[in-house]
């Protein structure tokens, strides 16, 4: 099992090219392993059988393997990747028209051509290149194997021990190869995901304040008016908007009112959470929704708010900062529809500008 271990840390080394390189190489180099010892075992049947030359030949082509192993641990891994692939094709297709169609080294080519496909190291243009060459090497072999058959016989016994390791190499290297790939489309899907998620967040929430925006808020209602149709839940709205904001950006600066404005936003988050939704309707006006409530209710939920961010004194740099809010409710009706009763509130916003500021009218 210890044995086991260090063999698989061996095997998943980052290469000298760093990570970005490190699953390629462990790929190449899993491969390469498998038929190294696909090579040597079966070359043992050979020589059992003395069929001397092809064995020679097979143990020369594990080097080969070795090789290509090797150069993933030198910061050499798209090279390795091409030798290997270089040798998997042209080791079986000497050995074939050797050793006959029945020793199966011609799948080797089958091994090639899916990590062809896969591969998105190498270009399009080459890539299809070498499958039609490949397929070609392929075809040739068939014929050929079976128009001068060249059947080896091995020794007696040594059948089951040739074929074992046949199916273990090609076996092994299927799963290998699934594995790596199934692997890098599904962290590939992920990231996608991720980076859509992000995308949409990005694309729904006000930077500054981190609250829905004037979109989603959009959405929100309509689909609370579709609601209301089918369910008859009311809802009522409200736009609170910041008295004598600019005056605070004259006074002590734009990044103090932006200070505030991610502050109120918190206030009104926390305020609203289990009762609607608020979201940044514009600069420095705040659209909220609550949900199946009455006028009356929303009503004191907003003096409260009123209340609390009068009492709030907002720290920034040295100064102490006191800001008020005007606010204006309107309860949502179906005959005047979502743009009507958000002006309706409006209005009354201004109402209350007009009649001093720092109020609630409903
Ligand atoms: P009132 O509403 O009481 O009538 O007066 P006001 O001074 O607040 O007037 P108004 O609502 O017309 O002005 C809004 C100001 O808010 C103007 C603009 O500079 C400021 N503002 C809007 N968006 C932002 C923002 O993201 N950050 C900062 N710091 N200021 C903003
Ligand atoms: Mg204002
Ligand atoms: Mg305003």
């Amino acid at each position: 099992m210890r044995f086991y271990n260090k063999f698989l840390d061996f095997l998943s080394m980052t290469p000298k090219e760093g990570d970005e390189q490190k699953d390629l190489a462990v790929f190449i180099r899993s491969l390469s392993i498998i038929f190294l010892f696909y090579f040597i075992l079966t070359s043992v049947a050979l020589f059992a059988s003395t069929y001397y030359v092809a064995a020679i030949f097979e143990d020369l082509c594990a080097g080969f393997f070795l090789l290509s192993f090797i150069f993933t641990y030198r910061g050499k891994t798209n090279f390795a990747m091409d030798f290997f692939g270089a040798v998997i094709v042209a080791a079986p297709t000497v050995l074939t028209l050797v050793t006959g169609w029945k020793t199966n080294f011609q799948w080797c080519l089958l091994i090639e051509i899916l990590v062809l496909y896969f591969s998105l190291e190498i270009n399009r243009e080459v890539k299809q290149k070498l499958l039609w060459i490949i397929s070609a090497d392929f075809l040739v072999l068939v014929l050929l194997s079976h128009l001068i058959p060249n059947n080896l016989e091995l020794a007696k016994g040594w059948n089951l021990y040739f074929h074992i390791f046949s199916a273990a190499a090609y076996t092994f290297a299927f799963h290998v190869i699934a594995i790596f790939y199934s692997n890098k489309f599904n962290t590939a899907e992920e990231n996608l995901r991720e980076v859509n998620d992000r995308l949409r967040a990005m694309a729904s929430t006000d930077a500054l304040t981190s609250l829905p925006n004037r979109r989603v808020m959009n959405e929100h209602l309509t689909m609370l008016a579709y609601s209301y149709e089918r369910t008859n839940t009311p809802f009522v709205i409200a736009i609170a908007d910041i008295d004598f904001f600019k005056k605070i950006n004259d006074t002590y600066g734009h990044e103090a009112g932006d200070y505030i404005l991610k502050n109120l936003a918190r206030i009104f988050d926390e305020t609203m959470k289990e009762k609607g939704k608020v979201a940044r309707w514009g600069g420095e006006e705040f659209l909220f929704v609550f949900e199946n409530a009455s006028g009356a209710q929303a009503k004191a939920v907003l003096e409260g708010m009123r209340n609390q961010v009068e009492k709030t004194v907002f720290h920034f740099n040295d100064d102490d900062i006191h800001v008020t809010l005007t606010a204006g409710i309107e309860d949502y009706s179906q005959i005047t529809g979502i743009e009507i009763t958000i002006s309706k509130a409006d209005k009354k916003l201004y109402q209350g500008k007009e009649q001093g500021r720092n109020q609630v009218v409903y």
